[in-house]
């Protein structure tokens, strides 16, 4: 048996052990420890056979509780905490905190941060990392603590992909670590710096255990060692990092800085909340501290609910900011963000308003709501998020039938109309927009004299390309991105109907969880089926014999055709054909020249125009230029992401 071939078994174990903590347990036991069995006689050492039985998922109670960092202002506070002493400087790396426990010289355990007394059980999957060591050459039972992260390049390869994309490097490493979908972790790099070792060698430098926890095979952040700390040295090695942080491959927001020798650390000693000996200087940020007034959960069509910052309005770089995402339920948590609660705001790529931390804590604790605010139907926990199963839930159809309305652009059907058809009982679902009930004398009834015009609108809307109709249905992991993939290798509702998981992950950009979810989504009764079954159809057209170039010219050729060749079914008055609309590109785009951009904006009838009054629309790209943000909003010009503009193109 080849090694290949054990890391096979390997995975094989590792995904039924997760099956069955899940409880849906595919093989019988018996079946199961006879796989155990022939992995231990082809690799007794092999670490999946030493994982402790806790249930992945489940909470695991730190033996050394993993305490918070106090943070100094200046180096002028640093400079006084440090007494004089011998300092070990680290970079303060943006990342998941995580504690790995070793026994007898093997990985058993490890856990998120959580709350610093418990946190949650990660062991199967960091045993697939391989930036962990899984053994050390020492016995006794210790903790390595550090973080885990994802490398910019890494995470700018991912994001390319198209099928998910996340916001910052460590809430895609986050996100990779708190999934289910182990299979990603082989497609994802994953790196960890360790920057504490407790229980071994208690009497030594951090210096010296930093060079043991080297020779072990573990990366470490260290930055220097310094004597005699002054104002000097400690304001030369902040602004050396500073200028670090643009050219090294991860990110990193500030310096930590620990008492080097033993006895002094020993001497500090700790409070309830963190060490005296350690302290984190941070960059000052470009951000703002303001007050959340309210957190509202903002119902969307596939159940989720998305919590809303609501904040006492502030001016951020620019603009006036009310509101910003909290992201998901565990981002509230993980961030234990409260109203009444402080919190310093940022925008990113200055433009989408951002909270980045919690400043100050107000009275109230985390409060999660229980039940859904629409139809009253118990929330239940899913991944990261909170989700509404219910049945008859009116927000979360609204949301369907609106996600429909807007990817396959249906004009004269604004929330106000939909939430009026919908409690006339003529429009519980999208598909019954193309009932027969709904007729032209009754959309004119409910919805005055506009009703015919939407009338002939929805009818129009019968034939679409295959990439807007899969996009429309409001499947997870499915937007217009992933339609024009699909649309591109199946050429038609049936041949995609019946393809398989496993033909789905060989294509590019295609993660086992996507495939899974297109799969379901396909197969959903209620979707595409409920609309061909109403006569909606798809129209197929696509040249075969095309010359093959690369992937991405491929791609980008093949948009430009079914552009042009379908842009008069759904293009409004101002995507008139003859007349190009003009955008400004600042900043960069991942993975495209300047050439590349403007070969894609001429597909899609768009031009790169200057930046004058008269410009149509601004994108911005990775580090844009504040100049010209300031100038498009002078000229009131509409500024939209690279993404968002990708996203609503047809
Ligand atoms: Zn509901």
């Amino acid at each position: 048996m080849t090694s290949n071939e054990i890391m096979s078994l390997a995975n094989t174990i590792l995904y039924h052990k997760r099956k069955y903590y899940d409880g849906e347990p595919e093989i019988s036991d018996e079946a199961y420890d006879s796989l155990e069995e022939k992995l231990r006689k082809l690799d007794p050492v092999n670490p999946v056979l030493f994982i402790v039985g806790t249930p992945e998922g489940g909470k695991i109670t730190h033996d050394v509780p993993m305490l918070s960092c106090q943070k100094a202002l200046d180096v002028e506070e640093v400079l006084k905490w440090s007494q004089g002493y011998d300092l070990f400087i680290e970079y303060k790396i943006d990342g998941l905190s995580l504690s790995l426990t070793y026994n007898e010289g093997r990985l058993v355990q490890a856990a998120t941060r959580g709350n610093g007394v418990t946190g949650d059980d990660t062991t199967i999957v960091t045993m697939k990392l391989k930036s962990i060591p899984k053994t050390i050459p020492v016995r006794e039972r210790i903790f390595i603590r550090g973080e885990i992260f994802i490398h910019l390049s890494e995470f700018q390869r991912i994001n390319a992909l198209g099928t998910e994309s996340y916001s910052s490097p460590r809430n895609l490493a986050v996100g990779t670590i708190k999934q289910k979908d182990l299979s990603l972790l082989d497609k994802r790099k994953l790196e960890f710096f360790a920057f504490e070792l407790i229980g071994f060698e208690e009497d030594k430098t951090l210096s010296e255990k930093a060079n043991l926890l080297q020779e072990w095979g573990f990366q470490i952040a260290k930055i220097e060692s310094l004597t005699t700390p002054s104002k000097e040295n400690l304001s030369a090695i902040f602004l050396k990092t500073k200028r670090e942080r643009e050219i090294l491959d991860f990110e990193i927001d500030g310096l930590v800085l620990k008492y080097n020798k033993a006895d002094e650390r020993n001497r500090a000693g700790m409070t309830a909340h963190h060490p005296k000996w350690m302290i984190a200087l941070k960059f000052e940020s470009k951000g703002k501290i303001t007050t959340i007034n309210d957190i509202t959960w903002q119902l969307g069509r596939t159940g989720v609910l998305t919590p809303v910052a609501e904040l006492t309005p502030i001016d951020v770089s620019g603009a006036m900011i009310r509101r910003a995402t909290l992201h998901n339920r565990e981002f509230v948590e993980t961030l234990d963000v409260a109203v009444g609660d402080q919190v310093m705001v940022i925008r990113s790529g200055d433009v989408i308003p951002k909270i980045t931390s919690v400043e100050r804590k107000g009275q109230n604790l985390v409060t999660l709501p229980k039940e859904c605010p629409s139809c009253g139907f118990l929330l239940i926990k899913e991944g990261v998020n909170l989700v509404c199963k219910g049945q008859d839930c009116k927000e979360r159809e609204i949301q369907k039938i609106r996600h429909w309305i807007k990817t396959i652009d249906i004009k004269g059907l604004g929330l106000k109309n939909i939430e009026k058809l919908y409690d006339s009982g003529y429009l519980k679902h999208f598909s019954d927009l193309y009932d027969s009930r709904l007729t032209e004398t009754k959309l004119v009834s409910l919805l005055g004299k506009n009703g015919s015009k939407i009338y002939q609108n929805i009818q129009q809307s019968r034939s679409l390309p295959f990439q807007l109709f899969l996009a429309g249905l409001g499947i997870e992991s499915l937007g217009l991105q992933m339609g024009r993939i699909l649309a591109k290798y199946f050429n038609s509702w049936d041949e995609l109907e019946s393809a398989k998981i496993s033909q789905l992950v060989t294509i590019e950009g295609v993660s086992d969880l996507t495939a899974g979810y297109i799969i379901e989504g396909i197969h959903d009764p209620s979707l595409g089926k409920a609309l061909l079954d109403k006569g909606v159809s798809i129209s197929i057209t696509q040249d075969r014999s095309r010359s093959a170039k690369s992937a991405k010219n491929d791609l980008l050729n093949f948009i430009g055709k079914k552009t042009q060749e379908h842009s008069k079914a759904y293009f409004n008055e101002d995507h008139d054909l003859g007349k190009k609309r003009s955008i400004y590109v600042t900043g960069k785009v991942p993975e495209m020249t300047k050439k590349d951009i403007k070969d894609f904006l001429e597909k899609n009838n768009y031009e790169w125009a200057s930046l004058t009054k008269s410009l149509d629309l601004l994108v911005t790209g990775e580090k844009p230029g504040s100049t010209k943000l300031e100038k498009a909003k002078k000229y009131g010009i509409p500024i939209k992401t690279w993404d968002e503009f990708q996203a609503e193109l047809p």
